[in-house]
């Protein structure tokens, strides 16, 4: 630590993303894709957009808020633009909360939103999952302050009704609820429609996972238009240049492509339930998901031991030391010839401890 770091950060722990190793590993364990982003892209980032590198891009980054508010139907002024959802969240607590501000969030869900809570002095609560894993609808509705959740929820892969969200956002009109729909995309029903009749409602989105953009980091808010003129005018006390000529033109290529956005997710779920299925046979249980992710566990391969055969052979998912899921593992649906070569290295692996005298207890590195 260094001599002039503000004492409120003497206890942050930074969130540890993904693994991003130099190998030649299969990656699995960020829910990221190896699929190239939209064609539109490449012809975006073209020698126009070079040649006008040398001026400042518009602040207001209304290209891009016209391309998301045009995407999801939405009126440009309810739109947000960040890089990444994590800066989205970022400016949004910012601009709402304050030093000492309870924030709710489910006790297994996205890491960052602890993160959050301690960057900006918050009180963070933790409100447990159901035994079932599920978002628990009453708690969020009677907890008195502003809450945060993923829908579908990460790791688990679950996600609630737009009905059941309207319930929580409902309940208390005066707090905000924060709904981070990273994965929508994968077959969940969006609570964006919802935004026009609640004031207290955000919607969060990110163009990271189903748009094939992690590299680009670019996600947007969609909010009530008062709330998201008081985020611009944070942003433009710390940063009003914050989206890039770049990123902003990447955005729009990716924002206006939803042929090749459905025909990205359609391929991720065609290949989700092909491994679900696969995975089902070899023994493993599997939470139904309706993200780019499998959440699993399987009893020869207790708590990170499943990562650790999979590492070895060339494969990265993603355990998490966390309690109540010290078993389970978050695999990433990548493309037909990642599964397949996941599929060889597991099976591989299973024959291995299935081999081992005692199997199944303690099983150290393959
Ligand atoms: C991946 C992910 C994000 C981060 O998205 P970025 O736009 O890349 O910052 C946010 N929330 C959840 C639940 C995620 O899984």
């Amino acid at each position: 630590m260094g001599k002039f770091l503000n004492a409120r950060f003497d206890c942050i722990t930074p969130y540890v993303p993904g693994e991003q190793p130099k190998g030649s590993y299969v990656k699995l364990n960020a829910n990221e894709t190896s699929v190239p982003p939209s064609p539109r892209v490449a012809e975006a980032l073209d020698r126009p957009l070079i040649e006008a590198l040398g001026r400042y891009a518009d602040p207001h980054a209304r290209p891009l808020k016209r391309a998301v508010a045009q995407a999801l139907g939405v009126d440009e002024r309810a739109v947000f633009v960040g890089n990444g959802s994590d800066e989205v969240l970022g400016f949004l607590f910012l601009t709402c909360l304050d030093q000492g501000d309870e924030l709710a969030f489910p006790d297994i869900s996205y890491g960052f939103y602890r993160d959050y809570a301690t960057t900006f002095g918050l009180a963070g609560t933790e409100i447990p999952l159901t035994d079932n894993f599920e978002i628990d609808i009453a708690k969020f509705e009677a907890f008195p302050g502003p809450v945060v959740f993923a829908n579908p929820n990460a790791p688990t892969g679950l996600a609630l009704s737009p009905d059941e969200i309207e319930r929580i956002v409902q309940a208390q009109p005066d707090r905000l609820v924060v709904v981070d729909e990273a994965y929508v995309d994968y077959g969940a029903e969006s609570c964006v429609p919802l935004v026009e009749r609640y004031e207290n409602l955000v919607v969060v989105q990110t163009l990271s996972k189903s748009r094939n953009l992690a590299g680009a980091h670019i996600g947007f808010a969609v909010a009530h238009p008062g709330l998201v003129q008081d985020m611009e005018d944070i942003r433009f006390s710390f940063n009003p240049f914050t989206m890039s000529a770049l990123t902003q033109a990447v955005g729009v290529a990716a924002m206006g492509d939803e042929a090749y956005l459905r025909q990205c997710a359609e391929a991720i779920v065609q290949q989700r339930e092909r491994l679900g299925d696969e995975l089902s046979q070899r023994g493993f249980e599997v939470m139904p998901s309706l993200t780019n992710f499998l959440f699993v566990r399987h009893d020869c391969f207790p708590q990170d031991s499943l990562a650790k055969a999979l590492k070895s052979r060339g494969i990265l998912i993603r355990h998490f030391d966390q309690p109540r899921i010290t078993d389970w593992n978050r695999i990433t649906v990548g493309t037909a010839s990642e599964i397949d070569a996941l599929l060889l290295a597991l099976d591989d692996a299973l024959a291995e401890v299935q081999a081992l005298p005692g199997r199944g207890v303690e099983h150290g590195n393959a």
